[in-house]
Formats: C-alpha cells, structure tokens, sequence
C-alpha cells in the first residue's frame, strides 16, 4: 500500500498541492479528477518520486519513498507521465521492451522476452509488434505505452491522463485494461482522467482535487455527485443511475 499523508508543494508563491492525504490500495482502481492546474500532475509526480514534495510523508510498502534506491522502486513502482513523445524510431516490441529494463539492463533473458511477449498479448498489440510508433493511430501507441508499463509488472502503476487524445472506443479499451490490471494482476493503478463517466464506471475509488486541495475522496458516490463535482468544476450538473452506475450529464 502507498499511504500519502499532508503533501504540499509550492512553485515560486503559489501552493499548487496543498496538504494532501490519499491511499492506493493493491488490486484497486484510483481515479484522481478535477480542474487543468488542479495539482493532479504534480501530485502524481510527487507520488512517483519524479519530483520533490516540500513537506509531507510518502510510504510505499512500509518505507519511506525517498528511502527507496532506484533499482529496487523501478521493480515496484511505474509511471506514464502526461505526454510522451518518443524522438527515436521505436516499434512496439521494442518500447514493451524498455520496460524489462529494471531487470535485465538491456541484456533481455528468455524470461524477459517472455514477459514482452505476455504484455503485447495481454493489449493485443502482438499482431502490430514489428511496426513502428509513428506508423500507429494514437490509441495504438497508448496501448504500446501501458504495455511498457505492464512489461515493468511493478505494484503500483500511475497513469497521467491516458486517454488524452482517444475516441470513445480507443478509451473504453484502455480503460477496461486498466481494471483487469487491478483485478487480475492485483496491481494498484492510478489515473489521472478528465472524463467523471469513465472515473465513475471504472474506479474503486476517487481523488477530487481542487487548487492544490482534496476536496473529496473516498468510493465512487462519496465523490461523483452534484455537491462535490458542482463546486470543483464550478459548473452546474445532473447526476443519473444507468445499470446501478452513476453518470453525470453537463451542458
Ligand atoms: P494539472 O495536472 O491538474 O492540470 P499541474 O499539476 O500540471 O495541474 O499544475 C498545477 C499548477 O502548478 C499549475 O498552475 C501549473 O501552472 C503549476 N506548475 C506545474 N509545474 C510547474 C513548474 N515546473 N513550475 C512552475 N509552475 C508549475
Ligand atoms: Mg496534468
């Protein structure tokens, strides 16, 4: 388990994540939602070790995260971040491939080809394994991203808004696999999302940030109704039950 407690970050004057406690949870969907320049990158940042908190405690499994030596938290702990734009010319195999490299070093054993081999499999991206990342839609190359992730096969897994760019289809997939990760795999995922439907239907539980604040957390209807999603958004909402689901409706 990640236990979070009292983060804080300032950049220059400005507390752009500001006393924040959250939980992540093995075989567990966590959602986090709210408004562009609401913390949500920074928090994540923070939580995978890419960047510095001012104050406040990470523990992953019982240590503290800054106590972690890099090899053995790249055997725990992956991250995607926002944006990932590859310069080099990569094919699939080859970026699942990168995710083996906590272990092998770039030496691949048969145990790691096995692994790659599972991964593109798992997203079935084994039939597009030998073309290269320019070469595929943007809801392809997501998919070779997570399968990098998956090739990793660490505990906790932080997804920074995978479904950027995505149609509805390309979403739903990811999404979908994003869960089998929790429920199959027993992984701990965390998302950053825009769309609350997807948070809604796909999540254990839900982070609602606000300039830098959790204004809620907790299961799904403890976070995705009017009350809440009302005052981060700052927009009016109607909230509807679909199959025992919640969705929220907006214009
Ligand atoms: P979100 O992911 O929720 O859209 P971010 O965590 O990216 O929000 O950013 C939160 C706030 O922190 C924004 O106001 C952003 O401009 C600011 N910020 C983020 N990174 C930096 C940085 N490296 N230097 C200065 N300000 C930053
Ligand atoms: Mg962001």
């Amino acid at each position: 388990m990640i236990v979070i407690k009292n983060l804080s970050k300032n950049y220059g004057k400005s507390k752009v994540v500001d006393q924040a406690n959250a939980k992540f949870e093995k075989g567990k969907v966590t959602s986090i939602i709210g408004p562009n320049g609401a913390g949500k990158s920074t928090f994540l940042s923070m939580a995978s070790r890419l960047s510095e908190p001012d104050s406040g405690s990470i523990i992953v499994d019982c240590k503290e995260l800054k106590d972690w030596s890099c090899k053995e938290l790249a055997k725990h702990l992956s991250v995607l971040r926002q944006s990932n734009s590859v310069n080099m010319r990569f094919t699939v195999e080859e970026i699942v491939a990168f995710g083996r490299f906590p272990y092998s070093q770039g030496k691949l054993t048969e145990q790691d080809h096995a692994v790659i081999n599972r991964s593109m499999e798992y997203l079935g991206l084994s039939i597009i394994r030998g073309k290269f990342l320019d070469e595929l839609s943007g809801g392809q190359r997501q998919l070779a991203y997570i399968a990098m992730v998956i090739a990793q096969d660490t505990d906790y897994i932080f997804l920074d808004e995978p479904l950027n760019n995505l149609d509805i289809k390309h979403s739903l997939n990811i999404m979908k696999n994003i869960q089998r990760l929790a429920r199959e795999m027993n992984k701990a995922v965390v998302v950053v999302i825009h769309d609350i439907n997807f948070a809604a239907c796909y999540s254990d539980s839900i982070i609602a940030l606000k300039q830098g604040q959790v204004v809620a957390s907790g299961e799904v209807d403890d976070v995705i109704n009017v009350d809440v999603l009302s005052n981060i958004y700052e927009t009016p909402f109607n909230i509807i039950e679909v199959n025992g689901k919640r969705m929220c409706t907006y214009h």
